[in-house]
């Protein structure tokens, strides 16, 4: 399949579990046997610790993160956005020892999603005005100014090492929180900007098929997102969390999909982060 095949919407966009049998018997899917190298890292490499969906929970809980170079998050750090949270979560990642620490919002970061509206912020206790004299106290223009600690990603690429890094926050329409948007062209839309060049992807919600089972066992992740990761920009590494229940690591023979999710479907956050390292490429 070339790397520019075109994506259009899937025919069973909306019944992911539908879909997923149809795919699913083109797939290898692997579940990696050791997500957590214990190996030193060496200088011809740069290692990954992925963690997401903290929920305010990690900060001070004891699950003490493995060394590594860079910490990627993949969204869901606050329970509802709320400033004081935003700023507990920059706290922690100052008080971590890694170089750069990326991280993209999930759907409980209200805040961060420019088209919520007034009516939908005050439904989760948020007002519009006192996000912005908060800010404007603090000379700041806009909430992502508060990771004073970290690269925030949205819909937009980082390039770390020579390695790119594509974050996106959006997913598939559940309840009336954050960064949702309706399966099929809507979200394809998002999923059309990444570019085909990317290495390490990080969205909130999963892929249909890959760390997307929930309790109910029901595949709830993103056909559009699936196809555009191996159809088109095959990255060999996607992070996510969002489903916490389908925390874990599996590989469809080139991609290798990563469910961070650090709570639990009751919110306790005791997975451990995953580990990958990546061959820093020659030059950099
Ligand atoms: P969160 O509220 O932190 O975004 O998601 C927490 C949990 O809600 C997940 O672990 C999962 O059990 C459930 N959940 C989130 N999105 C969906 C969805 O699209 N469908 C279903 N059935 N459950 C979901
Ligand atoms: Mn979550
Ligand atoms: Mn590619
Ligand atoms: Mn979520």
């Amino acid at each position: 399949m070339s790397c520019d095949e075109e994506i259009t919407v899937d025919k069973d966009s909306g019944n992911p579990s539908k879909a997923w049998e149809r795919i699913q018997v083109h797939q290898q899917h692997m579940v990696c046997p050791n997500p957590h190298p214990t190996a030193p890292i060496t200088d011809d490499k740069i290692r990954f610790v992925c963690i997401s969906d903290t929920h305010g929970k990690i900060e001070g809980s004891g699950n003490k993160l493995p060394s590594g170079d860079v910490l990627l998050h993949a969204g869901d750090f606050t329970q509802r956005g709320q400033m004081r949270e935003i700023e507990k979560f920059n706290s922690y990642l100052g008080s971590l020892p890694y170089k750069i620490k990326v991280v993209i919002a999930g759907n409980h970061d209200i805040s961060f999603d420019d088209s919520m509206n007034e009516l939908r912020l005050n439904g989760f206790g948020l007002q519009k005005s006192a996000i912005e004299s908060y800010l404007s106290a603090r000379g700041l223009r806009s909430v992502p100014e508060l990771l004073t600690n970290a690269i925030y990603l949205q819909d937009s690429s980082v390039t770390i090492c020579g390695i790119k890094i594509y974050g996106s926050p959006w997913q598939p329409v559940f309840c009336d929180w954050g960064f949702n948007l309706s399966r099929g062209e809507d979200i394809l839309e998002k999923w059309q900007k990444i570019p085909t060049n990317t290495q390490i992807l990080i969205t909130h919600g999963p892929p249909v098929g890959h760390g997307d089972l929930t309790g109910g066992n029901n595949n709830v992740g993103c056909v559009e997102l699936l196809n555009t990761i191996q159809k088109r920009v095959k990255p060999q590494y996607h992070v996510f969390g969002h489903i916490h229940e389908g925390y874990g690591v599996t590989s469809d023979g080139f991609t290798t999909f990563i469910n961070a999710s650090t709570c639990t479907r009751r919110y306790i956050p005791k997975n451990p982060a995953i580990v990958f390292d990546m061959t820093i490429p020659a030059g950099h």
